[in-house]
């Protein structure tokens, strides 16, 4: 089941899967500290973990209080009742391995453009300011921490006792099963679909929802926002409307049709969405970068267009798929290669792979733009520290990994079709280079 397995060598799989579990949640912590109590700066935190030792940790990481608890708790509950009440149209997943087609409520436009009108009425009105999630960062993303856990040991046990779907299984191994999840469609009931919850209305959202946060407590702070900052919170906005007025098209991709509900997916995007990938506007929040206005109008011009090709990738391949096939690409009918392959239910189905497009210039085009405009919005922060640019170079590395896992599974999945595409669309990711 879990396609970890398959991938790397059984050392080296269970290898990172332990220290991911064990590190990823300090991690969180000692980012955000250096973040917002050492200035960014790398050193400063090491200096202070060398003079101060483990204690030194143990004193930084803040206790989950009773605010930081009562923030999440209201935040989850709005997004639940937004994603169970909000309207939407029906639609329906790809085919799952056991031949089952998950139905979803595609309401996740409706459900940003509610929580951003809301936090930002209720900063104007002067009901709540948001420079509070801010000031109590540390504590949150320390709850968040344990609630994400209590809640991948609640999944691990859902999927042996009470599987939503037969897309559920154990590997044998505990590791294996808490790491890479048990179920690929876990709900609450018919309609509340865990998977779209903790990626989609939990974590993407945290994104856009900190990205506002950071804008407004600068200027709370400063009286004004700097251009850096501007730049940054436009470009990660963009980003995920683009993301959610697309996230039916979300509900085709890897994450959703392939990766289970374990710690991997769950705890990375309830936790490591929220901290990881919102990283440079925190450090901003206090680094207030002046660019001048034709520097930052480049980024913004040069951030956006790579939000938009990223995009235009993903379409392409959804329109192709949807059509089947009958569609134009880049202006003429597509090329492509007729895949069959096998479920594990024993049915022969098939599908088809584009070779032309975007998709004929490499076999994961699409993660070229996903980085560089993660890059873009990175940079204006400039150079001043490493930090802010961790999270274009932990994405670098998650895309890279993932091409491979993806290669993988589709060469098991399609077979001789898989190695024609390959020999058709010979590069992973870079074009003439790798
Ligand atoms: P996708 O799921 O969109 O694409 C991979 C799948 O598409 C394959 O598993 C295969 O599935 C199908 N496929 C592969 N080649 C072809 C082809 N030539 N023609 C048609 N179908 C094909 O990939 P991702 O989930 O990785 O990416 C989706 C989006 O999410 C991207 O924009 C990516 O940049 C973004 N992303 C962002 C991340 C972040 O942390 N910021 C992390 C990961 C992704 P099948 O079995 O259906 O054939």
């Amino acid at each position: 089941m879990a396609e970890a397995k398959t991938v790397h060598s059984p050392a080296l799989t269970y290898f990172s899967m332990i220290s991911l579990l064990t590190l990823c949640p300090p991690f969180v912590i000692l980012l955000w500290y250096t973040m917002v109590h050492a200035d960014g700066s790398v050193l400063q935190t090491w200096d202070y973990l060398k003079q101060h030792g483990v204690q030194g940790f143990i004193d930084i990481w803040p206790r989950p209080t009773a605010i930081a608890w009562k923030l999440i708790a209201c935040y989850a509950a709005f997004e639940a009742a937004l994603q169970l009440f909000l309207p939407g149209k029906t639609v329906e997943g790809p085919i799952s391995p056991c031949g089952n087609r998950p139905v979803y409520k595609a309401n996740g436009m409706q459900a940003y453009a509610v929580t951003l009108i809301t936090y930002l009425s209720l900063w104007w009105f002067g009901i709540f300011n948001p420079a509070i999630v801010y000031d109590h960062l540390g504590e949150i993303y320390s709850a968040l921490i344990f609630g994400s856990l209590i809640f991948c040991i609640f999944l691990y046990i859902k999927g042996h006792v009470a599987p939503s779907s037969t897309d559920s299984g154990s590997s044998g191994n505990i590791i294996i099963d808490f790491y890479w999840g048990m179920e690929l469609y876990p709900r609450i009931g018919k309609n509340f679909d865990i998977k779209v919850f903790t990626n989609c209305r939990f974590g993407m959202m945290s994104w856009a929802v900190l990205a506002v946060t950071y804008c407004i407590k600068q200027y709370e702070e400063n009286g004004k926002v700097a251009d850096s900052m501007l730049v940054n919170t436009i470009l990660m906005l963009v980003y995920v409307t683009k993301f959610f007025w697309w996230e039916a098209g979300y509900w085709n991709t890897m994450d959703i049709a392939h990766d289970r509900a374990g710690f991997y997916i769950c705890w990375g995007c309830l936790v490591w969405v929220p901290s990881i990938y919102t990283s440079p506007g925190m450090y901003l929040v206090n680094h207030p970068v002046n660019l001048g206005t034709q520097l930052a109008i480049y980024i913004l011009a040069a951030g956006i267009t790579c939000i938009y090709i990223n995009y235009d990738c993903d379409r392409q391949r959804q329109e192709f798929r949807r059509t089947n096939g009958k569609c134009l690409v880049w202006g003429k009918a597509p090329s492509k290669i007729v895949a069959s392959y096998t479920t594990t239910s024993g049915e022969t189905k098939s599908s088809l792979l584009l070779t032309s497009g975007w998709w004929g210039l490499s076999r994961h085009f699409h993660y070229v733009p996903e980085i560089l405009a993660a890059f873009f919005w990175t940079v204006p922060a400039l150079f001043g520290h490493f930090l802010p640019y961790f999270y274009v170079l932990f994405l670098t590395i998650l895309l890279f990994d993932r091409a491979k896992r993806d290669d993988d599974r589709c060469r098991s999945k399609y077979g001789k079709y898989w190695k024609k595409y390959c020999e058709k669309v010979r590069y992973r990711i870079i074009p003439g280079i790798y």
